[in-house]
């Protein structure tokens, strides 16, 4: 798989001996073990989605983690994603809406031993009643239909949110640099299509 991804174009070392060290089967059903390391996204529970590894590594290379960092992901989902940035060494806060996966997927973050806080809310609020942050890194994993304000106030300047944003042509993959507190100072890149599951409003308590 780690291969596959320098093949596409990732060079990142840090991101890839991470993906060579977490093994990807960890975070999907039984059944579907045998395509754990092919370049697709697979079902987890509750009608979601663990990101194609490509994405996952392509998402990571773009955050520019350094150990030590305060990242704050959005979408726990399968906790793949969170599992990959807390072996890079970063200190990960994960937000997932849907209880069920959120129950889930932090027993077996805490049973296979990856330090991830998480917590049940909705991403587009960040994480506004507990005061971890600001991050220095932020990092979605669901397609956004509009940068969430809340979370562009809790990034560190100087800060790195990693987003897929929906527009009329479809979803894409931006960096933003945030070179200031006003939208001004956000330095907006643009690297290509993706196809994430929707960013919803609000929690969902099953
Ligand atoms: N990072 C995940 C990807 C999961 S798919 C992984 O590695 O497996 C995206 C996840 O985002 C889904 O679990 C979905 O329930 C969640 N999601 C959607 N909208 C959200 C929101 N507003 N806040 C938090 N999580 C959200």
């Amino acid at each position: 798989m780690v291969e596959a991804l320098r093949v596409k174009g990732i060079n990142d070392e840090m991101v890839l001996r991470a993906m060579e060290e977490v093994p990807r089967h960890w975070f999907i059903d039984g059944a579907l073990d045998t395509f754990a390391y092919e370049d697709r996204a697979l079902k987890i529970s509750c009608e979601q989605t663990i990101s194609h590894p490509s994405t996952v590594a392509m998402q990571s290379q773009l955050l520019n983690v350094q150990p030590g960092m305060k990242v704050l992901e959005i979408g726990t989902g399968s906790g793949y994603q969170a599992a990959i940035l807390c072996k890079m060494g970063a200190k990960v806060f994960s937000v997932e809406r849907q209880k069920g996966l959120f129950d889930k997927t932090r027993a077996l973050l805490a049973e296979l031993g990856f330090r991830v806080r998480c917590f049940l809310g909705d991403g587009y609020q960040g994480l506004k009643e507990v005061n971890y942050g600001p991050y220095d890194r932020i990092i979605v994993t669901c397609g956004a239909r509009e940068i969430p304000t809340a979370l562009m106030q809790q990034l560190k300047d100087g800060g790195i949110m990693v987003i897929p944003l929906d527009d009329d042509n479809g979803q894409e993959m931006l960096r933003i640099t945030k070179e200031g507190s006003e939208e001004k100072d956000w330095k907006v890149e643009r690297f290509g299509a993706y196809s994430f599951v929707p960013m919803l409003d609000g929690r969902q308590m099953r």
